[in-house]
C-alpha cells in the first residue's frame, strides 16, 4: 500500500487538512479526535467526526458520520439506489485515521471509489492492518447474506504524524470520557487508545486482545450494515 506523503499532490493534503481540521472539532468537544471529508469531483460534499460519546452511539465514528450524511440527502432529493451507487462510486474519502472493520466493510459496500487516510489503526483497521476489505474481500459477511463489498483504492500515511499527535494528546490529557466503565461508547474509546499505544511501543510485538476486538468490530459491522438495510438505505440487490 502506497504510503509516501512526498508523492501526494497538494489536493490530496489539502482535503487532509481538512479532516485534521474536522479531528480537531471532535477534540473540542471531547471527541476522540478522528475527521473526515467525502469529495467528488474535487469538492467537498460531507464532513464527519468521531461523535461516539454525545451520541452514545459506538457506531457513530466520523465515516459514518459523513456517510448518513450523503445518504441522508440523495435520498431527500429522490435519487434513486442505482444512483446513489453510482455516486459514491465517484467520491474519495480523507480520513485522519485507517477506517476500522466497521467503516471499512461500509465503505466497501457502499463502493467508495478511493480512500486516504491518515496514520495505521493497528488494532482494528479494515484496510491493511486487521482486514484488507479495501481488496473486496468481506467473507464474515457475505456468508451471513449481508451485501459483498466492493474494492477500493487505498492510500495511507498522509499527514500521520499530525492524526496521531492529535490522538496522542487527547489521550496523554486524559480522556475525560473514560470513567463510563463498560459503556460501549467507551468501549470504542478503547480503539483509539489502543492505537495510540501500539504507535508507542511499536516493537512490542504484542497482539494484545486483538481477536477479541476483531469480533467487535465485525459486530459493530452487523449493527451499522442491519440499521442501514432497515432503513431501506442499502438493500442487497443493488449494492
Ligand atoms: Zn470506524
Amino acid at each position: 500500500m502506497a504510503s509516501h506523503e512526498e508523492d501526494c499532490s497538494p489536493d490530496t493534503l489539502a482535503f487532509m487538512e481538512l479532516a485534521i481540521q474536522q479531528a480537531k472539532l471532535a477534540m473540542d468537544s471531547l471527541e476522540v479526535p478522528v475527521g473526515c471529508v467525502i469529495v467528488e469531483d474535487g469538492k467537498v460534499i460531507a464532513s464527519g467526526r468521531n461523535r461516539t460519546t454525545e451520541t452514545r452511539n459506538a457506531t457513530r465514528h466520523a465515516e459514518m458520520e459523513a456517510i448518513d450524511i450523503l445518504l441522508e440527502h440523495w435520498q431527500k432529493n429522490g435519487l434513486s439506489k442505482l444512483e446513489v451507487a453510482e455516486k459514491f462510486s465517484n467520491c474519495y474519502l480523507y480520513v485522519t485515521c485507517e477506517p476500522c472493520i466497521m467503516c471499512a466493510a461500509a465503505l466497501s459496500i457502499l463502493g467508495i471509489k478511493e480512500v486516504c487516510y491518515g496514520c495505521a489503526n493497528d488494532k482494528f483497521g479494515g484496510c491493511g492492518s486487521i482486514l484488507s476489505l479495501h481488496l473486496g474481500s468481506s467473507e464474515p459477511l457475505k456468508s451471513h447474506g449481508v451485501p459483498q463489498g466492493k474494492g477500493f483504492k487505498c492510500t495511507g500515511g498522509i499527514m500521520a504524524s499530525e492524526a496521531v499527535s492529535l490522538l496522542r494528546t487527547f489521550y496523554e490529557q486524559g480522556n475525560p470520557n473514560g470513567e463510563e466503565g463498560c459503556d460501549i461508547t467507551a468501549s470504542c474509546d478503547v480503539q483509539f487508545a489502543l492505537i495510540v499505544s501500539s504507535k508507542a511501543s511499536q516493537t512490542s510485538g504484542s497482539t494484545g486482545n486483538a481477536l477479541n476486538m476483531h469480533t467487535y468490530s465485525l459486530i459493530l459491522t452487523y449493527i451499522w450494515v442491519l440499521s442501514q438495510v432497515q432503513n431501506q438505505k442499502l438493500t442487497v440487490e443493488n449494492i
